[in-house]
């Protein structure tokens, strides 16, 4: 089977087509996401939409808790709280209640998805070093654990001498060792590179890809101008940051 795994991405409705049309033609198999749909972007909706239509495996992020009101934001800062309160009004029924029911934790063939940590899912703390991603081993069974809300590609391998973070670019996932792999953020990517990240898993070569595609970022930047979302927020697209 070929996965396809998407995450974090933002209402940005131009990345997430652009990332859908290479994974259809690539005829994969079923998709995965570790969350944050929504906040940021102008295109909620169409965004909640498609991934419904693709019957995805998803898991609840921070902003697509907030935005179904599920929680405050009091630690969300004014960009992100702005855009989270516009979210909220512009968000469709049937699209809110698709994301307040969104589980925290999903498991697909011994894989967990959770969108910040299995230690403290609900706390949203962020995976960024070898020290930190270390911590969050022994608080999952399977062989990986796929998570977002960093918006960083990360890789990092545990065996029976330690861990190592690998190279985010093509992963063998070996029989012995466990993996915490985050493929980055199809809709606000932070790495400096503006593409939208995504990522294929193939279950039978035991690979997993990271991948990114170009898309209309000019189109994207437009639109939450319109919306009158922060102008940080268009900006910041073309920066990849
Ligand atoms: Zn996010």
């Amino acid at each position: 089977m070929r996965f396809g795994i998407i995450s974090d991405i933002h209402s940005n409705w131009e990345a997430l087509s652009a990332v859908l049309e290479v994974l259809e033609k690539e005829k994969v198999d079923r998709y995965l996401c570790p969350g944050d749909l929504v906040g940021y972007g102008a295109d909620p909706n169409r965004c909640v939409e498609a991934v419904r239509r693709l019957s995805c495996l998803t898991a609840l992020g921070n902003h697509d808790s907030v935005a179904a009101g599920r929680e405050e934001p009091p630690y969300f800062n004014l960009h992100a709280r702005k855009a989270i309160e516009w979210t909220r009004e512009a968000l469709e029924g049937e699209n809110r209640e698709y994301l307040k029911e969104l589980p925290m934790k999903r498991i697909e063939g011994g894989w967990l998805l959770v969108h910040a940590t299995p230690s403290e899912p609900e706390a949203w703390h962020y995976v960024l070093s070898e020290e930190r991603g270390a911590r969050e081993f022994p608080h999952f069974n399977g062989a990986v654990c796929l998570f977002g809300h960093t918006h960083y590609p990360y890789a990092q391998r545990m065996g029976s001498l330690g861990s190592v973070l690998l190279d985010s670019q093509k992963v063998l996932l070996e029989p012995g060792f466990r993996y915490l792999l985050n493929v980055g953020s199809v809709g606000q990517p932070r790495d400096g590179d503006p593409r939208a990240a995504y990522g294929v898993y193939d279950s039978e070569a035991m690979t997993l890809e990271f991948r990114r595609v170009e898309y209309d970022i000019a189109t994207t930047q437009k639109k939450i101008l319109d919306a009158g979302l922060p102008r940080i927020l268009a900006e910041r697209l073309s920066k990849g940051s």
